[in-house]
């Protein structure tokens, strides 16, 4: 038997809670990973609370970021004892995923514990760590630098935002966070922000078009937050998004891409090719300055997942949250 949160939906209604559940009820997989750490991501939020459609399958463990040891291994690349990580592909979505003491993985779906980090600080920047270095990776390959001007990064306070702000500062960006948080202003700038302002002059409807700033943006926020942030980016500039928590929509016009050559570049980290991930788990090991990785992380247990995933989904939590799952 192992502890797992288990999402279940029937005639009693959509819940999340602790429960044992039997080795014999896992997935199919060819890799069995005894999970030290998991994570609390957006999605996770999501799936916990009810409040998107992110499980596909019930009953469903929860949890799209893995870190561990396997335990027994039917694939090549994989041995008893090797430590591995794992984010997305649609783990705690439609395959039972990391938050619980064991999961049965594809071991195609893995990546070895890059050297420069603990288990837990992997999953410290988990997902959204990852996502964020997307961005960035994405920034530089369209020819963002740091001597274009500044980079704003929206939802700044969140787990996608903090790393975001961490990695561009430490990159020698100047990077403008946005945030709804005030109070939080203070970590922000510790994180390597040069300014701080407030998410209300962004998510509001605008103007197709306003006074050009951003040489680059990273946005996990959509809606009229990414219409704005297009709107004031300079000639050139580039956008990147990757996240929707104002609104799924995006209520924009053309205005920017046509007449600034503004690029809006999508990133998905979910179902990114193998090599890109190692790419990003590369740089991250070069470029995040663990210093700003522990000042962004808040480490729960199993037994808090379900009322931290509720105050991730209204706004509560600032960083990243680490799940020691034993
Ligand atoms: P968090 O909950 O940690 O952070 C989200 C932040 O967004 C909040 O901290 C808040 O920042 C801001 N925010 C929340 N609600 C609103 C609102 N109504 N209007 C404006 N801003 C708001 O989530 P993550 O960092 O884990 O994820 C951020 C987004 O990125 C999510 O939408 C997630 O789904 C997406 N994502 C996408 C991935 C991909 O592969 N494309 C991968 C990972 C995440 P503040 O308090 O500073 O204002």
């Amino acid at each position: 038997m192992f502890k797992a949160i288990v999402i279940e939906k029937d005639e009693a209604g959509y819940r999340a809670g602790l429960r044992e559940i039997d080795e014999a009820q896992l997935p199919d997989g060819d890799v069995t990973v005894d999970v030290s750490y998991s994570t609390l991501n957006y999605k996770d939020g999501l799936a916990i609370t009810g409040k998107g459609p992110v499980v596909r399958k019930f009953p469903m463990v929860p949890g799209i970021d893995v870190a561990g040891t396997v335990r027994e291994s039917r694939h090549p690349d994989y041995k008893t004892g090797d430590q591995v990580i794992l984010n997305g592909w649609g783990v705690g979505e439609t395959h039972w995923g990391g938050l619980a003491q064991v999961a049965r993985l594809k071991g195609d779906w893995l990546v070895p514990l890059p050297e420069a980090f603990t288990p837990r600080q992997a999953m410290s920047i988990g997902t959204a760590g990852y996502t964020a270095m997307l961005c960035v990776i994405a920034l530089e390959r369209h020819g963002v630098s740091p001597d274009k001007g500044e980079v704003v990064v929206t939802g700044a306070a969140g787990g996608v935002g903090s790393t975001a702000v961490a990695l561009l500062s430490r990159l020698g960006y100047t990077v403008v966070a946005v945030s709804g948080r005030s109070e939080e202003a203070g970590y922000l700038r510790g994180l390597g922000a040069a300014e701080v302002l407030d998410r209300a002059a962004f998510s509001q409807p605008g103007k197709p078009l306003a006074r050009e700033r951003w040489a680059g943006a990273v946005d996990v926020v959509g809606s009229h937050t990414l219409a704005n942030v297009c709107a004031a980016t300079k000639y050139r500039g580039v956008v990147t998004a990757c996240g929707l928590a104002q609104g799924m929509d995006l209520p924009a016009s053309v205005a920017p891409f046509i007449l600034r050559g503004v690029s809006l570049i999508g990133i998905d980290s979910v179902m990114c090719p193998r090599p890109e991930r190692l790419e990003a788990w590369g740089r991250l090991a070069r470029d995040l300055d663990l210093v700003k990785l522990d000042a962004i992380t808040n480490e729960i247990g199993l037994t808090d997942v379900v009322a931290t995933a509720e105050r991730l989904m209204a706004g509560q939590v600032r960083g990243r949250v680490v799940v020691d799952v034993n």
